[in-house]
């Protein structure tokens, strides 16, 4: 490898994992005993009540035929990562020995923490977004080499599209994109934003206005030059910025004045949710998000034995016994209890869920999902549960 990354063997292998888990199994090399045990996936803390998980289409493709069992919170579920009582709900729950999974830990929660980090920043956009697309902009800000693991992340969380090509291979899209700068300071603004008119064979018609002109005046002169225009977009750099809002008050006054209601405001350049919400508010009818999406503070998940040779034993801090995880189909209230015991009825007469589900079995992987369908949960547990905006 020319780069400084790890490769699929090296991850797969747990070359690339912490030293201390490979030394454990030297330690453990002359002992005798039964390695059967029970290993569940937590959060203690985050920033916000919920999370949104992803990373789990990774972690199958590293323990298939490394554990006997594996059940799982799917992904693109929104979830508390306490149940109502406090107690941490177990998003992955493993069956296996030891000795065959144990070196995994590093990478098997690297792809959880990272990818659930970025889905849920994602969703919180897009609930401020409501029914206004959001594109993920942000591959630029990280290492290409996880470009697609990040789209992936952002585009479950809630993105509408992607910009990254091979993102876009994976998710079966095609990759969202604008104009950059550059073809301006080439051609001048008109000559600009005519090739991209004519360029432009499949999607919306978007030209980039604030290269040269000032945003109102340049969105007036690019709706009138170009008739099939769709989408002018505002990248205004922060230092000319003032008040966006305004800004955007401003350009949907003046186009809607002079007959041009349908071109529509696209507005990008460091935003966050906060921004978005207002924006929206004003008048902008689509976001390009880049770093609060894709650097979307990782949740902290940790993996503990949690029985041993069936018998319930964890460390301190932590609870023994495997769980499941139960969910109100009607208000989404969710408990955790031990495995043997059962609830079917909510407290508001709704019907509990089992959503930790099988993913692997004796070692194989039973079941997969496409991006879409994980997609398609998140949208409907952020409208059923957590609705700030009509979608
Ligand atoms: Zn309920």
């Amino acid at each position: 490898m020319k780069f400084n990354v790890a490769s699929e063997s090296e991850v797969l292998s747990a070359e690339n994992s912490d030293v201390y888990f490979r030394r454990s199994l030297s330690f453990l090399k002359s002992k005798k005993f039964n390695d059967d045990v029970i290993a569940e996936v937590t959060v203690s803390s985050f920033e916000s009540p919920w999370i949104n998980f992803t990373g789990l289409d990774d972690v199958l493709s590293l323990l298939e035929g490394k554990v006997t069992d594996l059940y799982a919170i799917p992904e693109g579920t929104v979830i508390p990562y306490r149940d109502m009582r406090g107690i941490p709900v177990p998003f992955i729950s493993i069956r296996g020995n030891y000795r065959d999974f144990g070196m995994h830990e590093t990478s098997l929660l690297g792809f959880i923490c990272q990818s659930s980090g970025i889905s849920t920043s994602s969703s919180r956009v897009k609930l401020a977004a409501g029914d206004k697309p959001v594109f993920s902009f942000g591959i630029r800000r990280m290492n290409p080499f996880i470009a697609p693991m990040i789209d992936r992340a952002a585009y479950i969380g809630g993105a509408d599209g992607v910009s990254g090509i091979k993102s876009g291979k994976i998710l079966g899209l095609d990759p969202v994109g604008t104009m950059p700068h550059a073809i301006s300071l080439l051609l001048g603004d008109e000559e600009a934003w005519k090739a991209v008119a004519a360029g432009t064979k499949k999607g919306p018609v978007t030209v980039l206005i604030d290269t040269f002109e000032d945003e109102k005046f340049g969105s007036l002169k690019a709706a009138d030059l170009i008739p099939k225009l769709d989408f002018v977009r505002l990248d205004t750099p922060a230092s000319r910025r003032g008040n966006f809002a305004n800004i955007v008050r401003e350009v949907r006054w003046e186009l809607d004045l002079r007959g041009h209601e349908k071109v529509r405001i696209m507005v990008s350049g460091g935003l966050k949710e906060a921004d978005i919400l207002e924006l929206s508010g004003a008048g902008a009818d689509a976001f390009g998000v880049g770093t609060s999406i894709a650097s979307g503070k990782t949740v902290d998940f940790s993996m503990d034995i949690v029985d041993v040779h069936n018998q319930p034993k964890t460390k301190r801090g932590k609870l023994s016994g495997a769980k499941h995880v139960l969910r109100c189909s009607d208000c989404g209230m969710v408990e955790v209890l031990p495995l043997e015991r059962s609830r079917e009825t909510c407290k508001c007469g709704g019907h509990f869920e089992d959503v930790l589900v099988p993913y692997i079995k004796n070692g194989k992987v039973i079941r997969r999902e496409k991006p879409s369908v994980a997609r398609a949960r998140t949208i409907n547990l952020l409208k059923r549960f957590y609705l700030k905006q009509e979608f």
